[in-house]
């Protein structure tokens, strides 16, 4: 089959015939249907995070159950799934005190890519861009057909992450004013989040005017072009003093201080962005006599056999705005351009289609 392989950090991917061994216990084989470009794949692209090379990368993805390995009752041939990059094992104290997102132990599957000689475990349990993918069956969720695969890819991540955040991680309440760093494809999603909960206020923060644009068509009230306006002042100006929660959806440091700085006594700034390693954050610490909270979110705190079947279902029913989210798609072959349009702040998402 043919993958989207990375050789080396900061270098284009090249199209190459990669092989996957059949389906072990516990496993799944999936054709893949769409996959998402996210920025935390150009994370490892740019060698932010790391990761073992040569790696196929892609982690929001949708596609078709082609065969089953021993033991796997969730999903069977020809059943519609959404991969998770967080697979959950189902037994640990994380998966039963209603926290999956943070299970580490779901990650089984082993090395069944092979690239050229070398055989690599799938990159976030998922490696989406690829014609198939092999996952554990604690990393797919069910979903119903009548569900487009290339909308249903993108709650894999960006939207699960998003929407999630504000709505299981902060749990926002009806009423309430929120402030968003970042409106790209995840921010657009916190914006989207928030206004299904019900917030008064919705502020969206970034430095690319067609980002803020398309913020209001997601349920951003006021937007703050960060490029020429100080965002904090600006975020206690429209609030009276501070907004209730502060998203930051960036991955920056001193993003991260500037949320922290923008809520009110008693509120709450969450950090959704994907920060690079070793990066540290500076608060003011007698901030916290004012009850501040600082909370990190990952995955969007999401039950994913729970909310994504959720996320969809609102969608269908015209209450999520999924379509709206993708400017471009492309073929396998068009991957690098896909990237360098994210990096230039072109697109809120691109979807691989195959
Ligand atoms: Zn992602
Ligand atoms: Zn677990």
């Amino acid at each position: 089959m043919k993958a989207a392989v990375l050789r080396a950090v900061n270098q284009p991917m090249a199209i190459e015939e990669v092989t996957l061994d059949d389906p072990g216990p516990g496993q799944l084989l999936v054709k893949t249907a769409a996959s998402g470009v996210c920025h935390s794949d150009l994370h490892f692209i740019e060698g932010l995070w790391p990761s073992p090379l040569p790696v196929v990368l892609g982690h929001e993805a949708a596609g078709v159950v082609e065969q089953v390995g021993p033991g796997v009752t969730h999903a069977g041939p020809g059943d519609h799934v959404v991969l998770l990059f967080v697979p959950f094992c189902g037994s640990c104290r994380y998966c039963n005190t209603g926290r999956p997102y943070l299970c580490g132990r779901g990650r089984t599957g082993g090395q069944t890519l092979h690239i050229g000689e070398q055989a690599v475990a799938p990159f976030a349990s998922i490696s989406s861009f690829a014609e198939y993918m092999m996952v554990p069956e604690g990393g797919v969720v069910k979903i119903k057909k009548e569900v487009p695969l290339d909308k249903a890819a993108l709650v894999g991540c960006g939207v699960m992450t998003g929407v999630g955040a504000a709505i299981n991680t902060a749990k926002v309440q009806p009423g309430a004013s929120c402030a968003v760093i970042g409106a790209g494809g995840v921010g657009l999603n916190v914006i989207q989040g928030c206004a299904l909960a019900g917030a008064e206020r919705i502020i969206a923060i970034d430095i690319h005017a067609n980002k803020l644009e398309m913020a209001r068509e997601f349920g951003a009230t006021h937007v703050i072009d960060a490029s020429n306006e100080d965002a904090v002042a600006k975020v206690q100006e429209l609030t009276n003093g501070g907004a209730d929660y502060a998203f930051e959806v960036i991955g920056l440091p001193e993003a991260i201080t500037q949320a922290f700085d923008m809520v009110r006594r008693g509120g709450e700034a969450i950090v959704v962005g994907m920060a690079p390693i070793g990066s540290e954050v500076t608060i003011s610490a007698p901030a916290f006599m004012a009850e501040k909270v600082l909370r990190g979110c990952v995955y969007g705190s999401s039950r994913p056999r729970y909310d994504m079947p959720r996320l969809l279902d609102l969608y269908m029913a015209g209450k999520l705005k999924l379509d709206e989210l993708v400017s471009r798609t492309y073929p396998l072959e068009g991957i690098n351009e896909a990237f360098a349009a994210m990096k230039n702040g072109e697109v809120a998402r691109s979807v691989i289609v195959f």
